[in-house]
């Protein structure tokens, strides 16, 4: 009997199927290293290009229509061209793109931030999270007149040369080569939710400035112990040491005013991005007057040119951004649009948990707030076919390591389905439907059986 041609793999279909996306990689490797232009949008086989965006989806240079979930790296809340964000930076195109010189539009934007950030009474604007990081650590040694910064294992702070140190796993090792030993021997690394380290570290008096991810690290990917960030906040205050929440992903995604809202926990200096920014380029660094103050020139000579904090930047407040920023916050402001996404976000991981839960494979989906993660290949200890929020019994590494090998072909698997899940994972808008995450619900169980269909994920 003539045997059934064997079904095709995930890997060669996905070649198949985005031919256009794969012409375009080739080219652009030419002249891009590697093809792309953010180490986060690295996929094998290639990446997919994308040609238009819409609310939830976005179109491929094939025409798939995709479910977004990576939504700007997170900084569209309101999803592609929300109406009113879109109107705001037509307008202001029509008035100019860069004055080199102060705005209304900065100002109002400065003050809708503190209106909603609780620990917000000065503002400073930045073109990006990785400046805002700069920058806060800047002002923190400026204001402490200390050096060593304390950060945790597998926190994402952006690319600055004193942040990417313990980004990865191995957390003590991995680093990136360009980042002199003398930086590198500034910034420490400890595993977080290990108090008495922490409180041992700090006693030792030269540590400028604790930064966090109050989400925990990575997006909520590596979730905090209860009451961490309360220790932490009573630690530094106890050392003079300053307390930075990066709040660059919950910046008004947590809720209005962000994860130090929600937690009733007022940081010294805070870093936003994305969302602050609607959905064009742009940072922020919020904080405490006195050490805000720094940033300001005096009528001192001596003040100006040693003592205050330097912060030059072609692109900070930029009018654009700046309108794009005051039309996304001040719908953001009353929370409904939060409310709404963390819904729908419960019920995305939900769905994922039960589909895990049918098939019986080792995998788990967790997250926070309007986040979703995925991990392939590892159990967790308390794991159900609902929404979980800290997945236990699984090494922090691990987490971080996400789905590890199975992440590119989940991520592959389900953009045959029309979904893109960036890094395992992703975030929510408003604009996305019940109806999306149903859809993606069926795509994700399809493709775990596919995984399994393959041998590259097995139950029991
Ligand atoms: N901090 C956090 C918590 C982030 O998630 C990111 C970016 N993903 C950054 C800082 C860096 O922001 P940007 O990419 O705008 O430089």
């Amino acid at each position: 009997m003539a045997q059934a041609p064997a079904a095709t793999t995930i890997a060669q279909d996905f070649e198949e199927q985005f031919p256009a996306s794969l012409e375009l990689h080739n080219r652009s490797r030419t002249i891009i290293p590697g093809g792309i232009t953010h180490d986060g949008r690295h996929l094998r086989p290639f990446p997919v290009a994308v040609e238009r965006a819409q609310g939830a989806y976005k179109w491929d240079l094939d025409g798939h229509r995709l479910i977004d979930y990576s939504v700007g790296h997170g900084s569209l809340l309101l999803g592609h061209n929300d109406p009113d964000v879109t109107k705001a930076v037509a307008d202001q195109l029509q008035r100019g793109t860069h004055f080199g010189a102060g705005h209304g539009g900065e100002v109002l934007w400065a003050e809708q931030i503190r209106k909603l950030i609780p620990s917000a009474e000065q503002v400073k604007f930045t073109s990006s999270g990785t400046e805002a990081t700069m920058l806060a650590i800047r002002l923190a040694r400026a204001a402490t007149t200390k050096s060593t910064i304390l950060k945790f294992e597998g926190h994402f702070h952006g690319w600055n040369d004193y942040v990417l140190k313990g980004e990865k796993p191995p957390f003590e090792a991995a680093v990136s080569p360009g980042i002199p030993d003398a930086v590198l021997n500034t910034v420490v690394v400890l595993p977080a939710n290990d108090l008495d380290a922490v409180e041992a570290r700090l006693a030792e008096g030269d540590v400028a400035a604790v930064i966090v991810e109050p989400s925990g690290g990575s997006w909520s990917m590596l979730p905090l112990d209860g009451g961490f960030l309360e220790r932490l906040r009573e630690l530094t205050t106890e050392h003079d040491s300053l307390l930075i929440f990066d709040e660059v992903i919950t910046g008004f995604r947590w809720a209005p005013g962000g994860a130090q809202a929600t937690l009733g926990i007022p940081p010294d200096l805070t870093t936003l991005a994305k969302v602050v920014a609607g959905g064009l380029p742009g940072g922020a660094v919020v904080g405490r007057n006195e050490i805000m103050q720094l940033l300001a020139f005096k009528d001192d000579p001596v003040w100006n040119t040693q003592r205050k904090v330097r912060h030059p930047g072609t692109f900070n407040a930029n009018p654009l951004s700046a309108a794009a920023g005051l039309a996304c916050l001040a719908k953001c402001a009353d929370g409904s649009v939060q409310t709404y996404c963390d819904r729908l976000a419960a019920r995305l991981r939900t769905g994922l948990n039960q589909a895990i839960a049918g098939r019986g494979v080792p995998a788990f989906a967790y997250g926070d707030s309007s986040v979703f993660h995925i991990v392939l290949g590892e159990r967790c200890s308390n794991h159900v076919a609902g929404d979980l929020r800290q997945p236990e019994g699984v090494p922090t590494s691990r987490l971080k390591a996400a789905a590890g090998p199975l992440a590119g072909p989940l991520q592959i698997g389900m953009l045959l389905e029309g979904v893109d899940v960036f890094n395992s994972g992703g975030m929510l808008s408003v604009t996305h439907t019940d109806a999306d995450v149903d859809q993606t619900i069926g795509a994700f169980d399809r493709v775990l059986g596919r995984l399994q269909d393959e041998g590259q994920l097995v139950a029991g």
